[in-house]
């Protein structure tokens, strides 16, 4: 599957000068939810993302999508595996599970988002899930950003990434690019444009 072919052409990957959520600029900005306005885009990404974690042994009961950002994601994973799809959500900033969902002791989750960056948002969903008593078995994403590392890539965790090494995270492909902070940003230095911030911070 050529995932950065489908994120092109759903404009899902776009080219500029761009603000990131950490502050610093980038040429390329992966605006992920554009992807996943065609429905087709989301099941064949999710089955894609489903097959590795069949390929892999792992055992799954229910997966569990930080929201906003991986509601999309983790319901089409869920579909794609036929099992139990869940969400958190910020109450108060506090990532919570809520809304009548209830978790066994013992019950295997995924995490899923739609990208992992950091795994901020994961990790924090991943802690909701095992105070009520389960446990993460996994970490899944469409696309990874190359901070952490996923199953079957050759890229190694950054320092940055807040996920577990002990805990498999299955996505479809490396989504790598250079970050600048502002004052080093080769785009600013030609001053033809501004950094513009995308995304649900921004717009
Ligand atoms: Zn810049």
């Amino acid at each position: 599957m050529d995932v950065k072919k489908i994120y092109m052409d759903a404009n899902a990957l776009l080219e500029g000068h761009f603000k990131l959520s950490s502050g610093n600029h980038s040429q390329f900005y992966l605006q992920s939810a554009k992807v996943l306005e065609d429905p087709k885009n989301a099941k064949v990404l999710a089955e894609g993302v489903a097959q590795q974690i069949q390929a892999s042994g792992l055992e799954v009961d229910t997966i569990c999508a930080p929201a906003l950002g991986g509601l999309i994601a983790g319901f089409a994973l869920a579909t794609a595996l036929d099992k139990r799809s869940i969400f958190a959500e910020r109450v108060d900033k506090i990532m919570t599970i809520r809304r009548g969902f209830e978790i066994a002791k013992g019950e295997r989750v995924i995490i899923c988002e739609d990208i992992i960056t950091t795994g901020g948002s994961a990790m924090e969903a991943a802690n909701a899930i095992e105070e009520m008593g389960g446990i993460v078995v996994g970490f899944a994403a469409l696309a990874n950003r190359g901070f952490c590392h996923r199953e079957n890539s050759d890229i190694k965790k950054k320092p940055n990434c807040k996920l577990p090494e002990d805990v498999p995270f299955f996505a479809l492909d490396d989504f790598t690019f250079e970050m600048y902070a502002p004052s080093d940003c080769p785009l600013c230095k030609e001053g033809k444009s501004e950094a513009i911030k995308p995304g649900s911070r921004g717009n």
